[in-house]
């Protein structure tokens, strides 16, 4: 369909708007963003109302929050009108790169259709004083916040990087959700750091954030597989009928595990 991605069986990719206010060398949709503004069709909204396995739609582009408050209200408005759909996420990096954007009368659209926000920040100068008015609003105006952050070489690729920008989420009010590994597209080879730096700063970040902080690492499978999630280690085995734990210190624990599985 049209401005559709249907990879996931109860989640869809909304394609809103095709511009963004500033454009990331390691995006992977840059055959499509600087397009032209455009329309989603009825013909899209009428496929997600037939399959009713539905549950997610994530309002993406491009930047959505580029459209303006009533074609968002409109729009929300027809996604809210099929029953099966459960939550809208809407993907943005305007909180940060133009935080001017987020007015009282944004923030209480987004409320009003129960919208989450998922921000796009990459690194902790990021979260200036205009960003921070700007998350309060949302936040005050109930907007529950999650983020993404593209793991990048030489930019925020060091523990201490991640501890900051995670921590200074949290203190406003949005969950560090994704860290992205940056994928392999032309142009970004200089910000690609090793799948295995990516798990050792998962294994620092482990021993010293909150699991509050700790976002998913994940690498987003060539050839439409899907975000999968790795984990730094194996942190468990079995051995007999005990399960033995690995935790952020590197020592064991024993875990006596129930024999069957129901
Ligand atoms: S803001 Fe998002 S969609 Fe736009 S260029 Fe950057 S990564 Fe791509």
């Amino acid at each position: 369909m049209p401005g559709l991605v249907h990879t996931y069986p109860d989640k869809v990719l909304l394609l809103a708007a095709l511009n963004c206010a500033v454009y990331c060398r390691y995006c992977t949709r840059g055959r499509l963003v600087g397009s032209k503004g455009w329309t989603i069709p009825d013909e899209t909204f009428q496929y997600l109302g037939k399959h009713t396995e539905i549950r997610d739609v994530l309002v993406s582009g491009g930047d959505p929050l580029l459209l303006s408050d009533t074609e968002l209200d409109e729009l929300f408005s027809k996604v809210r009108k099929i029953p099966q759909i459960r939550t809208i996420r809407l993907g943005s990096k305007l909180p940060s790169v133009q935080p001017s954007r987020i007015t009282p009368e944004l923030a209480d659209i987004l409320a009003k259709h129960r919208v989450w926000l998922q921000l796009h920040v990459i690194h902790p100068d990021e979260l200036t004083e205009e960003m921070t008015r700007a998350l309060d609003t949302l936040a005050g105006a109930g907007v529950p916040m999650v983020s993404q952050t593209v793991l990048l070489k030489g930019i925020n690729d060091s523990a201490d990087t991640l501890t900051d920008l995670f921590y200074g989420l949290l203190e406003r009010r949005v969950k560090p959700y994704y860290l992205f590994q940056c994928d392999p597209i032309t142009g970004s080879s200089a910000f690609r750091t090793p799948v295995e730096k990516g798990l050792q700063l998962i294994r620092e970040l482990q021993a010293r954030v909150s699991g509050l902080a700790l976002p998913h690492y994940c690498i987003d499978a060539p050839g439409g597989g899907g975000k999968i999630t790795l984990l730094p280690n194996s942190q468990f085995r079995r051995e007999g009928s005990e399960i033995v734990l690995t935790n952020y210190e590197g020592k064991e624990y024993r875990y006596p595990d129930n024999e069957t599985v129901s």
